[in-house]
């Protein structure tokens, strides 16, 4: 059995190493080193069999000194409350480094929605809201997608606010369906962004993307539509890897040649799961799932859980990875990161790299606001801007300073929130 990583210590060993350099003072790190408020509860559904199942739900809100309270609320089994603590900070950092004027807030709900029947999932994204309405709105904290939910969840999560409420409030969440409110672009945003970070990455690196190898790990909605991108640029998937529904186990599926991204896609299931006995029809080579790390390629991009990249498998990484892009939130620990900083591995921390889907999400309460929708050329483009400028000015402060890129993207996040906190009079 390996170590056992806590995402909420991770989180904050990481902020105290930049609360340190920022020399910031006792009251903003104790302020900005945990949750400003915290929602723990219990859902009671009723289920279709007829019995009563509860449910333990949580909304936490990290800070909203710059903007509401912004971030997905997931679905995992395996859910605790350190985890979505330390989700609801990186949300805060994700928020800063685009600069978009929200806050950071996460969700969950500990359910396996592989074993619920629609109708019982909608009556959980219901109850969920009743229980935490009076303090989610759209000037307050808005939900959104993230693991295991969808526009469909987000609109039942609507519906049910709206009566409380008395009235149309789009805004209150985001990630809803294009034509009930949501962005056109919005799910393409998490995934696009990290191409968009990565291409920028490239050509710091004076590497040409046509002749890059890629392997992610994950086959969900990030992992789907950074794919798709990837390889319209011209660069090659040859491996990805993802959870077996029927195998209870994660394989690495590989094709030297490069995969058709598209083939793969069309028989991955809605919570990115793909059935080995499919992919071997596809001519898949079949590896174990832990084999995605050790791939021979140019690019690793992490994109399901947090926690994959540990100091255990990091020394596995090939010779010839020469970026990572972090897809998912908090998939490096920071012992992992040592290792990958002393091979000088270009590492586009998570919450610069997935920055795409708030920042999406954003655009979506800006059209709800205004009532007015864009078409998708336009958020596309909207999105780019945003992506190239923050990893811009990551990139040079990372240079001039002599910072990781982490480092780099935590300094400017942080010290945007700290100033916030300083300039409202909090501290
Ligand atoms: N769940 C996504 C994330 O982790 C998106 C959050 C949002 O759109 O508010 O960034």
């Amino acid at each position: 059995m390996g170590k056992s990583y806590n995402p909420y210590e991770i989180a904050q060993e990481q902020f105290d190493g930049v609360a340190e350099k920022l020399n910031l003072d006792d009251a903003t790190r104790q302020l900005l080193r945990q949750p400003i408020r915290e929602n723990h509860f219990l859902i009671p559904v009723k289920m279709d069999d007829g019995s009563t199942k509860v449910f333990n739900g949580y909304r936490i809100q990290h800070n909203d000194a710059k903007g509401p309270a912004k971030g997905g609320t997931r679905f995992d089994p395996l859910e605790t409350v350190d985890t979505i603590r330390a989700l609801s900070m990186w949300m805060t950092w994700k928020c800063s480094v685009v600069d978009i004027p929200l806050g950071g807030g996460k969700g969950g709900i500990v359910c396996d929605p592989r074993e619920l029947s629609p109708r019982e999932q909608e009556q959980l994204c219901r109850g969920w809201v009743r229980q935490i309405s009076q303090n989610l709105g759209p000037v307050t904290d808005v939900p959104a997608p993230d693991v295991a939910t969808n526009a469909q969840h987000m609109l039942w999560m609507l519906d049910e606010y709206e009566p409380i409420h008395g009235g149309r409030y789009p805004g209150f969440i985001t990630g809803k369906p294009v034509g009930m409110g949501g962005s056109l672009g919005r799910t393409e945003a998490t995934g696009f962004g990290v191409v968009y970070v990565l291409r920028e990455a490239l050509e710091r690196l004076n590497i040409d993307i046509k002749n890059t190898t890629a392997c992610i790990q994950g086959c969900g909605n990030v992992a789907q539509y950074a794919a798709r991108l990837y390889s319209e640029l011209g660069g090659k998937i040859v491996s990805m890897s993802s959870w077996s529904h029927n195998d209870k186990q994660a394989f690495t599926y590989r094709l030297p040649e490069g995969i058709d991204v598209d083939s793969l896609i069309d028989i991955t299931d809605t919570y990115g799961c793909i059935n080995r006995e499919m992919a071997e029809k596809l001519g898949l080579e079949i590896l174990p799932g832990e084999a995605w790390i050790e791939q021979d390629v140019d690019i690793l991009i992490p994109a399901a859980l947090e926690n994959q990249i540990t100091a255990e498998n990091a020394e596995k990484i090939s010779q010839q990875v020469k970026i990572i892009a972090e897809a998912a939130n908090g998939p490096t620990t920071p012992d992992a990161d040592e290792i990958i900083n002393q091979r000088d591995i270009f590492v586009i921390p998570d919450f610069l790299a997935n920055a795409g889907g708030v920042t999406c999400s954003y655009f979506e309460q800006v059209q709800n606001n205004m009532n007015y929708y864009w078409e998708k050329d336009e958020v596309i483009e909207k999105l780019e801007i945003k992506m190239t400028s923050a990893f811009n000015s990551v990139y040079e402060l990372a240079r001039e300073k002599d910072l990781t890129m982490r480092d780099a993207a935590y300094v400017i996040a942080v010290k945007r929130v700290a100033e916030a906190v300083k300039s409202r009079g909090w501290v």
